[in-house]
């Protein structure tokens, strides 16, 4: 079962994400909780280079094939074996997060986005989607003053990408589970958690 975190800065992803590995292992599951960009010894070097705020200049095509090979090495290294061997992978953002920033944020044709990522991850897509939907400006103001190259962006940007990803869900309603982020931190993880519980495996 791969499960996969989605939403803009500061949406609390890598809260909810940690607690539903919590909640998971505490049931007896195997769990593999990871992210992207950087849980490969190739992804930690460019998650740096992707995060570097004095990279300002880097070319979105650029930007996306370097999150593509980031997203490859982790699906090869990371997600397919543990999932292979029966675990289930919890992910925070995977290729919806390449749609929504490199494609919307970035302006790159979505279907080229799409067709890059496809190829780079043969195709494994997350059975479960949940998105954290928050507005950019709350989610930034949770953020405070730690900037990264991407949170740095204008809040237009941070409402494009909000906005691709409220279209994938719309698009790919049996696969996304969209959550309110400005519920509780105790609410989301519930709503989650019901969610979840109807595809967990015996
Ligand atoms: O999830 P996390 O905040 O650690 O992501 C690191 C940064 O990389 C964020 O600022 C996020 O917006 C950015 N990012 C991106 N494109 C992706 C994945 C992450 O711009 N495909
Ligand atoms: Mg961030």
């Amino acid at each position: 079962l791969f499960i996969a975190f989605e939403g803009g800065e500061g949406s609390g992803k890598t809260t909810q994400s940690r607690m539903i590995a919590i909640w998971l292992r505490d049931q007896g599951y195997d769990v593999v909780q990871t992210r992207e960009p950087g849980s490969t010894k190739v992804g930690m070097r460019l998650r740096a280079i992707l995060l570097d705020a004095a990279e300002r200049g880097l070319s979105p095509r650029a930007e996306a094939l370097m999150y593509a090979a980031d997203r490859s090495e982790h699906v090869e290294k990371v997600i397919r074996p543990a999932l292979r061997r029966g675990a289930i992978v919890v992910c925070d953002r995977y290729v919806d997060s390449s749609l929504a920033y490199q494609g919307a944020g970035r302006a790159l044709a979505p279907e080229d986005v799409a067709k890059v990522n496809s190829w780079a991850t043969g195709g494994l897509l997350p059975h479960l989607t949940v998105l954290i939907d928050t507005p950019p400006s709350i989610g930034l103001t949770r953020l405070g003053g730690a900037a990264d190259r991407i949170e740095s962006e204008p809040l237009e940007f941070h409402e494009r990408v909000r906005k691709e990803f409220r279209a994938l869900a719309a698009a790919n309603p049996e696969r996304y589970l969209v959550v309110d982020g400005t519920l509780t931190p105790e609410q989301i993880t519930r709503a989650i958690q019901d969610r979840v519980h109807e595809i967990l495996p015996d």
